[in-house]
């Protein structure tokens, strides 16, 4: 249907994934939208190098929920080319593969190429006579000398799209309200700072990561190496490689090891040793001339997370996805998270009838706990994909979960099934049910050791009086 058109003006600051989800979303409440951008549009670039651009994300619920929300038909031509991944896959140091199924119930989460999904969200923008998008446009600044309070921002022309007379010149644009999805380093909070007394925080994780690609079999009738179905992760305690499918049979891999780790590994030969040591299996998919390649010449990337508190300034500047918590990429949900953020500030704009200040007010305030609560997950689940996974017991707990969900059905829900299958569910309110379960599951399994020892004890009782 078409929304009943709005007054109000709104910049949207990035058109990364989530940039393009809030202008599609606000433009859908009726508001006129003008999307700026620094980089010029990827659509217009004629090369892009599959081994250094192609992170592959994984979609699940919340963002297709998020999706959905906007437009349904929408949701489905962008998502068109995923492919669903119903478990992990560990591939241990012999090359043995166990699989480990997500859900009892076949649930997935979906692989898809980063880029390709921008571009399918920016085909989408043209669709919307709202929505206009300026490429090639960088904000340098924004304060609230505007028409009652209002944002102006100042953009400088970057030079890569820049003619030579108007080169590093700034534009001054002004706005009713603006909406900042500028990524993890995002001008729009620094400037924001500037108003709001916004309590911040950034921390690097020591740990770096390195693409790598798998490529097609060379099978015309079959053309993936590894299961198409399954994310696939070598784990090795302080270091790991994980790899995700795409559609056309190659697998995006990723190694996630320590910086001293990582830079140590600085000549061909540490690299093949280092390689076939670990990860020999990888290793023949690859190629070893690919492996010694990538290590030493792709870039070497870091994670940061960063959180911050409130996110918005009045009804007149609020920052989503990135822009306000970047997270560890370990439960697939930095993405998903932005979408659930545009997806609840729509609920919210709604909610209180267009009425920006109450519902960006709300929107700060009862946010806060869900992002706070899934930057500490994402956190711990590096220990739980690289170390983890291996032990014995952390299989036992799986299978111990699964059991009490099989039981209980929705009253017991494995954490990994609430984050990623049941958007639902508030991340805060998935890690307060966790809590509560984890501590039973511990009761159950010091029953089970307990029964275990009782056991052994009365046999080795019986053994020592037969005697
Ligand atoms: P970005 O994607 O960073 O987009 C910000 C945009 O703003 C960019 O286009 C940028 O050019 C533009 N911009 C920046 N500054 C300015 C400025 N001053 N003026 C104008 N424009 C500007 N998430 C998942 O959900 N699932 C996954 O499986 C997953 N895997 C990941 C794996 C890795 C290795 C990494 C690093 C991340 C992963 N993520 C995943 C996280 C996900 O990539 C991010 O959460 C997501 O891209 C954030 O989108 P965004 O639009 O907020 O920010």
């Amino acid at each position: 249907d078409e929304p009943e058109p709005r007054k109000e003006k709104v910049a949207i600051v990035g058109a990364g994934l989530v940039g393009c989800l809030a202008a599609l979303s606000f433009a859908r409440l009726g508001y006129k939208v003008t999307l700026y951008e620094y980089r010029d549009d990827p659509r217009n670039e004629t090369t892009v190098d599959r081994n250094l651009r192609s992170i592959n994300l994984a979609v699940s619920d919340r963002g297709i929920r998020a999706l959905n929300a906007v437009d349904l038909e929408m949701s489905i031509r962008v998502l068109k080319n995923i492919l669903p991944m119903r478990g992990r896959m560990i591939h241990d140091v012999d090359g043995h593969q166990t699989s480990m199924k997500y859900g009892l119930h076949n649930e997935a989460i979906n692989s898809i190429d980063r880029a390709y999904l921008n571009i399918e969200l920016l085909n989408e923008l043209d669709r919307h006579k709202n929505i206009k998008v300026n490429y090639g446009l960088k904000l340098m600044k924004m304060d609230f000398s505007g028409k009652n309070g209002n944002p102006r921002i100042y953009f400088e022309k970057t030079k890569k799209v820049a003619n030579t007379l108007e080169e590093n010149a700034i534009r001054t644009f002004e706005y009713n309200f603006v909406i900042g999805a500028d990524g993890a380093y995002s001008a729009t909070r620094f400037q924001l700072q500037k108003f709001v007394r916004m309590d911040f925080s950034q921390e690097y994780m020591d740990c770096c990561y390195i693409e790598l690609y798998i490529p097609p079999g060379a099978s015309k009738k079959y053309k993936f190496q590894l299961h198409p179905n399954r994310l696939h992760i070598w784990p090795r305690n302080k270091f790991m490689l994980i790899a995700l499918p795409n559609f056309d049979g190659s697998f995006t891999s990723t190694f996630f090891g320590p910086w001293d780790l990582t830079e140590s590994l600085d000549t061909r030969e540490k690299v093949i040793d280092f390689f076939q040591t670990n990860f020999k299996d990888a290793v023949d998919l690859i190629g070893l001339e690919q492996v010694v390649e990538a290590f030493l010449t792709h870039p070497k990337c870091s994670l940061v997370c960063t959180s911050c508190f409130p996110y918005n300034y009045k009804g007149k500047c609020i920052i989503v996805g990135d822009a306000a918590h970047s997270m560890v990429p370990f439960y697939g949900q930095g993405m998903n998270c932005g979408f659930e953020d545009v997806r609840v500030l729509v609920e919210l704009v709604k909610k209180h009838e267009y009425e920006l200040e109450s519902a960006f007010n709300e929107y700060s305030v009862t946010r806060q706990q869900d992002l706070d609560a899934i930057i500490t997950l994402a956190r711990n689940n590096y220990t739980e994909m690289s170390h983890n996974v291996n032990t014995t017991r952390y299989a036992v707990r799986k299978k111990m979960d699964a059991a009490m969900h099989l039981i209980f059905g929705d009253k017991w829900l494995p954490l990994y099934t609430m984050v990623s299958f049941r958007g639902d569910i508030r991340y805060s309110d998935c890690i307060k049910r966790s809590k509560v379960q984890g501590w039973l599951l511990s009761q159950l399994e010091l029953g089970v050791y307990g029964l275990g020892a009782w056991l052994a004890f009365k046999a080795i009782r019986a053994v020592v009086r037969d005697r």
